[in-house]
């Protein structure tokens, strides 16, 4: 049996609400290993609830970080050199997009929607790995998720599609110009799950049995596997694994039609 012990190694996971984020099925199977952990959250109002999910797991830190914002990202990363000194694995979770922009017609998205939603969802993983890069360990792996409707049209999903195409190509770029370091980034494309996130988009119930439906395992993926693909990707046991968009989504992207049903 191949246990995975990262104790000694550090990791910063940003992006958890709730115990349902996928963020903390990736953290909490981090901290599990042994890894010291610090979870950013983006305000004030989740600080209290982010402080007793973590609260079993001695010593984790949290502290406030809003992606858009370069002095939250400054102290963010000051605050983690001053703790750990280094750092060997990122969780990248976070994605927004104006309900607005999903409500209505892709053809009508605005200017403004469409920076909010690129802004957030993909320069974020850009800004950073750029604030990490110091401080990144030999062997540290960056990981972001990402969702089908980079790839096809998934209605409703409108810019944000578009944002998880861009998220997609920055890791390719991020993992070639990092690679020569021994740093790794690769996404991980989820299929659809019930979090704060997917209730902002219009008809998630539907998508959810559709998926299930069309997938070749006849149910949606679980938020306990991504953590443990997150947690593969990672850790050393992926150390050939760079750039890569792997689906954890039981077997969706992989039909072209369905004939039952
Ligand atoms: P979630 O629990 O709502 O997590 C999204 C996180 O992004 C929240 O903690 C949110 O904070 C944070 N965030 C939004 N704007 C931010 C900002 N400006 N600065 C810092 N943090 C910000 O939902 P989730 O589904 O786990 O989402 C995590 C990732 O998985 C996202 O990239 C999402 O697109 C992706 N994904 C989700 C699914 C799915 O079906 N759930 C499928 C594929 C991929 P607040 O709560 O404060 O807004």
């Amino acid at each position: 049996m191949i246990g995975i012990d990262l104790s000694g190694k550090t990791a910063l996971v940003m992006g958890v609400t709730n115990s349902y984020s996928l963020g903390w099925a990736i953290g909490e199977k981090l901290l599990q290993a042994g890894a010291k952990c610090m979870f950013s959250y983006q305000g004030e109002r989740l600080q209290a609830s982010l402080e007793k999910l973590v609260s079993p797991y001695e010593g984790t830190l949290t502290e406030q970080c809003d992606v858009t914002q370069e002095a939250d990202l400054e102290r963010l990363f000051a605050r983690i050199k001053e703790e750990y000194g280094s750092l060997d694995y990122i969780v990248h979770a976070v994605a927004y997009a104006p309900r607005a922009s999903m409500e209505g017609r892709f053809v009508e998205t605005t200017q403004e929607d469409w920076n909010t939603a690129l802004s957030v969802s993909a320069y974020s993983l850009v800004s950073v790995s750029r604030h990490a890069e110091p401080l990144l360990n030999d062997g540290a792996s960056i990981v972001t998720l990402t969702y089908y409707a980079s790839q096809k049209v998934v209605p409703k999903y409108n810019v944000m599609g578009v944002a998880k195409a861009a998220l997609e190509a920055s890791t390719r770029y991020l993992a070639y110009e990092l690679g020569a370091k021994n740093v790794r980034v690769n996404a991980i494309s989820a299929g659809p799950m019930r979090t704060v996130a997917a209730k902002s988009i219009p008809g998630f119930s539907g998508m959810l049995s559709k998926a299930a439906e069309m997938a070749a395992m006849k149910r949606n993926a679980t938020a306990e596997e991504v953590g443990k693909l997150g947690l593969f990707l990672l850790s050393d046991l992926a150390s050939g694994i760079t750039g890569e968009t792997t689906y954890v989504d039981a077997g969706y992207n992989i039909m072209g039609m369905n004939l039952e049903g």
